[in-house]
């Protein structure tokens, strides 16, 4: 039978018809809620630290930061470590598990943000900017992942201010509550409710948000770690799940690999970065 080694649950990297798939319960359920009977896949469930051997290399997953039940995965053979990070940040989220730092030798990272310009700034203090402006404002976030991150930080730091959130987003909040990440003062959407306050954020997917681009009436905003949205907006809200250029440095000081490969995104700043180091890059 194919076999998978699933990292985490965004659509770019969790797809049916994989045969089995290894991974945490947390993208398992996700992904049964995401395609369900049409899915095609057994599971074998991991968890974080415990490894488990496929032929002859042990594998371990280990929290990867991103969102809940990302995680990296480290592939032990013949001596060598070979660690895929997947999606990664190392920015603190109280929404999902902690990234934790993993010696290896070969490092398979990606590299989405990975120049000297990405610098992703405290999503505290860039909530704080639009509370301060009183306006009700709508959110258009990744509806896993994003979407609950910004939720838990409105909640923990700014209690006061009512968080709605859209239909299809509340059963992944639910899915985080079950795997014991309570999200805080959140609501499902109530129109009327939301047009009644002085200020309150509701928090929307990309397709949902693409309805409000002619609503004069509340301030839009996409959380993106990118300086412009793909979708029509008031401003960006820089919000990643993503690691920044000084988050990826981290990790390879930290690794300590004698090897990268870089994937996803533009691995040439690092490749020059390191180019009078002992650590090779190739870029895939
Ligand atoms: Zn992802």
């Amino acid at each position: 039978m194919h076999r998978a080694l699933v990292s985490h649950a965004h659509g770019d990297h969790a797809v049916p018809n994989n045969g089995l798939v290894y991974c945490t319960a947390a993208t398992k359920a996700f992904m049964d809620h995401r395609h369900g009977l049409k899915l095609f896949t057994e599971f074998s469930v991991v968890k974080y630290g415990i490894p488990f051997l496929l032929n002859d290399v042990k594998v371990t997953y280990y929290p990867a930061g991103h969102m809940l039940g990302s995680a990296q995965i480290l592939m032990e053979y013949a001596g060598e470590r070979y660690l895929y990070t997947g999606d990664f940040k190392t920015q603190e989220d109280k929404s999902c598990e902690p990234f934790e730092y993993i010696k290896c030798d070969h490092l398979i990272t990606e590299t989405t943000f990975a120049s000297p310009e990405y610098e992703h700034p405290d999503p505290v203090s860039v909530l704080k900017e639009l509370v301060t402006e009183n306006v009700n404002v709508v959110i258009g976030a990744y509806a896993i992942g994003k979407a609950q991150r910004i939720a838990k930080v409105l909640s923990d730091f700014f209690p006061e201010i009512p968080v709605y959130v859209h239909p299809e987003i509340v059963p992944f909040n639910d899915i985080y509550s079950a795997h014991g990440f309570d999200l805080g003062q959140w609501k499902p959407y109530r129109r009327a409710e939301f047009k009644e306050q002085e200020q309150s954020f509701y928090i929307v997917s990309p397709s949902q948000f693409k309805r409000f681009s002619r609503n004069k009436n509340v301030l839009k905003v996409f959380a993106t770690g990118w300086k412009q949205s793909y979708y029509e907006c008031d401003r960006v809200l820089p919000i990643s799940d993503h690691a920044d250029w000084n988050g990826l440095l981290e990790l390879i000081k930290r690794a300590d690999p004698k090897k990268i490969y870089t994937v996803h995104g533009d691995g040439t700043f690092i490749k020059e970065h390191l180019k009078d180091s002992k650590i090779a890059v190739e870029i895939l």
